[in-house]
């Protein structure tokens, strides 16, 4: 064969990273269950580069150079397995499969396991930056063995987004389900900005009684400076939309209960395995169910709530700095969140993610690409073994400038009952962190009291427990 990569599964994003492989002068070969989409995109974009378009999987697999280097771009779940199933036995030694769809890193462990008893190299790579990011650079994030990327890693560095410095937005995240894992929490991270941004909003409308329009320009204002980032861009445009059937603001016309397809969900359900607090995360999570029980909150409507305290003009624009402080504050606190779930998998994995390496491939093409990811990039680069972000002097200081406004943002919200879920989350974490003692101590306490659970003792060593039911003495429980 004489096609360096191959792509099977040619809906949106297989046919965009089929095109993008092809724009930058690889031949491609092309396969999918049902032609008529190979077809369709020979027929259309046939001219842009150098495509091999095939019929069988056994035509496909004999269209590629080797070692065989074929990406799968199907529905996650069981059609990758369908996939898997009915190519591996065409392959040879050392050939690569390359998954790019959404997988559950799990699956990506046992796919690679099942394979490279086989002789064949899995490779799990999360890919970001939606259909678009596919057409004209995505972060790419793959797994698998080192091995497999010597021969991947030149293909897809063509393909990848390039950051600000030009460097390609692709790298080896680590073993098995390590990209997949990485891309997860990637989306983790990508719901609580989203919400973080959302609460902005909120409390821009209600508390400074700002327009939509009028927050489309504060946060164009913000996008020149600290929070320069593609989602905060986005929602300006999103929030300056007027629906055209109705003359409203776009915002006005859109039913308020949010979707989710499940990879924010995994983000808090593995880091509840792992025992990592990912409470921004949780907070979007969970954001997005309440939104969606209609019937709840249509009962809730007449709960009672505290009096509106309108500010003036003035008051309002102090509000909206304050604003910009605690969303900056907060988004230390997920993505000092998200690099600790990163440290935790690959510590119970035993993946060795370097998580400057993580920082500097969110840099571009992928949703939450953001001036921010240099700066984390450069806390690691300074120091490979940070335990948290918030352990870096830049971020520490920044936090420690804003904590007064956000704290300020967190009491109006509360006072004025709108909800902001992810900065007051964020606070708490930040304030825990920080605490000299927690109540963790009188929870050990109760534990002890009602299911003789022992304590741990500040002044001695030992394991200890009262005795609650009987004089209240103490005795050793080692
Ligand atoms: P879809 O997830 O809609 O999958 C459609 C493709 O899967 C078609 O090519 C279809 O073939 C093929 N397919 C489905 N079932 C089977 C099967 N049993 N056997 C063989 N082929 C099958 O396509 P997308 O392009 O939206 O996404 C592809 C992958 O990329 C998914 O895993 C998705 O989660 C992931 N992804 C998507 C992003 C996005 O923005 N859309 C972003 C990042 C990742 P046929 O034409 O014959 O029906």
């Amino acid at each position: 064969g004489t096609a360096q990569i191959g792509v099977t599964g040619l809906a949106v994003m297989g046919r965009n990273l089929a095109r993008n492989f092809a724009r930058n002068g690889l031949t491609v070969a092309l396969h999918n269950r049902t032609q008529a989409r190979t077809d369709a995109l020979v027929e259309e974009f046939g001219e842009e580069g150098a495509f091999v378009p095939t019929g069988s999987a056994e035509e496909f697999v004999a269209a590629l150079e080797r070692p065989r280097r074929l990406v799968v771009m199907v529905k996650a779940g069981e059609p990758t397995d369908a996939v898997i199933e009915e190519f591996a036995p065409l392959l040879e030694d050392g050939d690569v499969i390359i998954d790019g769809g959404n997988a559950h890193f799990e699956d990506t462990r046992r796919r690679e396991r099942e394979l490279r008893e086989r002789g064949i190299h899995f490779v799990g790579a999360g890919i970001s930056g939606g259909e678009e990011g596919a057409l004209n650079g995505p972060s790419i994030m793959p797994g698998g063995s080192a091995e497999s990327y010597e021969s991947l890693g030149p293909l897809l560095e063509r393909i990848a987004a390039k950051a600000p410095d030009g460097t390609p937005c692709v790298s080896h995240v680590g073993p098995d389900g390590a990209g997949h894992f990485v891309k997860m929490v990637h989306n983790g991270i990508e719901y609580a900005d989203m919400q973080l941004i959302g609460e902005a909003y909120h409390l821009l409308r209600s508390v400074a009684g700002y327009s939509p329009a009028k927050i489309a320009e504060t946060f164009r204002g913000w996008n020149e400076g600290r929070l320069d980032s593609y989602l905060i861009e986005i929602t300006a445009q999103v929030l300056a939309h007027t629906d055209a059937a109705t003359g409203e603001p776009f915002v006005d016309v859109v039913a308020d209960q949010a979707e989710q397809k499940g990879t924010g969900r995994w983000t808090v359900q593995i880091a509840l395995d792992l025992g990592v607090p990912v409470s921004g995360i949780a907070e979007a999570v969970f954001a997005r169910s309440l939104s969606g029980h209609a019937g709840l909150r249509e009962a809730s409507r007449s709960l009672p709530g505290p009096t509106a305290q309108p500010l003036d003009e003035a008051e309002a624009a102090r509000f909206a700095d304050r604003v910009e402080q605690a969303l900056y504050a907060s988004k230390i606190v997920s993505y000092t969140q998200g690099f600790h779930m990163i440290r935790a998998g690959s510590e119970a994995y035993d993946w060795d993610v370097d998580l400057g390496a993580v920082a500097s491939l969110w840099r571009a093409g992928c949703i939450i690409r953001a001036a921010f990811l240099d700066r984390i990039r450069a806390a690691y680069d300074a120091q490979p073994g940070l335990p948290s972000l918030l352990g870096d002097k830049e971020f520490a200081a920044e936090i420690g400038a804003a904590q007064d406004d956000w704290r300020e943002v967190v009491a109006t919200s509360a006072r004025q009952g709108v909800p902001a879920p992810g900065f007051a989350a964020a606070l708490s974490y930040y304030d825990a962190l920080r605490a000299d003692r927690l109540p963790a101590a009188l929870t050990q306490g109760q534990r002890d009291y009602f299911g003789a659970h022992t304590y741990r003792r500040t002044d001695r060593d030992g394991v200890f427990h009262t005795l609650w039911g009987g004089d209240r003495s103490e005795v050793s429980a080692d």
